[in-house]
């Protein structure tokens, strides 16, 4: 069999880099500077992000890669205002984030729906919080939930939609204020694999129809390709940045590009950041061979 020929993850499209072009060349909604948090345990103190700096621009699709424990979510929760920095910036269209706010949209990984309240009612919460009259927010309510096919659904309560519909209804609800900015800590991890897959596409096309950027965290590799303009890629302890990886797959994404020699050399690129071979002296994981425990030995041959 021939050598397969070596394409490295820098070899971009023309089309991927006039699309990235594009996209440099519209203004910065998000701008991360020299951004540090470190947490007082005790007498010692854990340094959970360390001088993180990116930016993206709008309609972006960032996804922030690394692994457990690098200090996504304390990044997420830091953008999103529910924890303060302790040291850095974080300018949302140049201003200081200095608590919550209207123009950044939440969607966490496990179901945050009001389980009191029913679908129609989850939509309209944040519209009602921010004085938007009941028939209004019902009205805008219903369309968003007709953008995302749960119309049929409005009056029924969180417990009675599947996983996936959940996160569909959470999604719509992070937008319905209409944020700038989209903020998704690891949204899918907790469904199946092919309801991820479903929801992966449908939140491409979702971003498609608004305009949003969105700033994606996850640790799953192929998620973060099939999704991302841009990969920021995370290290830990304490959280550094470690590259900033251009996806070279042009757009829409379809699942056949994840078979693509592209989406290989990226998945090649990221598997040797976050999973780099043991330094001398580091000990590896291992796995140790399974004993034998049964005398059937027939039917385990
Ligand atoms: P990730 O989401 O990447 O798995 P986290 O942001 O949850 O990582 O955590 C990053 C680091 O900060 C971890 O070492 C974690 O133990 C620590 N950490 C997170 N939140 C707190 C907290 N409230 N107090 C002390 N340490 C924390
Ligand atoms: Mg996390």
């Amino acid at each position: 069999m021939d050598s397969e020929p070596t394409l490295s993850y820098l070899d971009q499209p023309q089309a991927v880099k006039d699309r990235l072009d594009r996209m440099k060349s519209r203004e910065v909604i998000l701008q991360v500077q020299g951004l540090t948090k470190k947490f007082a345990t005790g007498k010692s103190e854990i340094v959970a992000l360390d001088q993180i700096s990116f930016k993206t621009h709008r309609r972006e699709f960032l996804c922030i890669i690394g692994p457990s424990g690098c200090g996504k979510s304390t990044l997420v929760r830091i953008l999103a205002g529910l924890e303060t920095a302790s040291g850095g910036k974080v300018l949302l269209d140049g201003h200081p984030v200095r608590g919550p706010g209207r123009e950044r949209g939440m969607v966490f990984q496990g179901y945050t729906l009001f389980p009191w309240l029913t679908v129609r009612k989850n939509v309209m919460f944040g519209l009602r919080m921010n004085n938007v009259g009941r028939a209004e927010a019902a009205k805008q309510a219903n369309e968003w939930l007709a953008l995302i096919g749960l119309q049929k659904f409005a009056d029924a309560y969180p417990h009675q939609l599947s996983g996936g519909m959940k996160q569909r209804v959470a999604i719509i609800r992070a937008l319905v204020n209409r944020p700038r900015i989209l903020l998704m800590d690891e949204p899918f991890s907790a469904l199946d694999a092919q309801t991820r897959e479903r929801m992966q596409s449908y939140l491409l096309e979702i971003w498609k129809k608004v305009d949003i950027t969105i700033v994606f965290i996850t640790h799953d590799l192929d998620e973060a390709i099939f999704l991302a303009d841009r990969i920021l890629v995370l290290s830990a302890h304490p959280g550094r940045v470690d590259e900033l990886i251009e996806v070279p797959i042009v757009r829409p994404r379809l699942p056949t590009h994840c078979t693509s020699p592209e989406f290989a050399a990226t998945k090649a690129r990221l598997e040797a950041l976050i999973h780099p071979p043991a330094k001398p002296g580091e000990e590896e994981e291992t796995y140790p061979a399974v004993p034998l425990l049964t005398d059937a030995r027939d039917e385990v041959d």
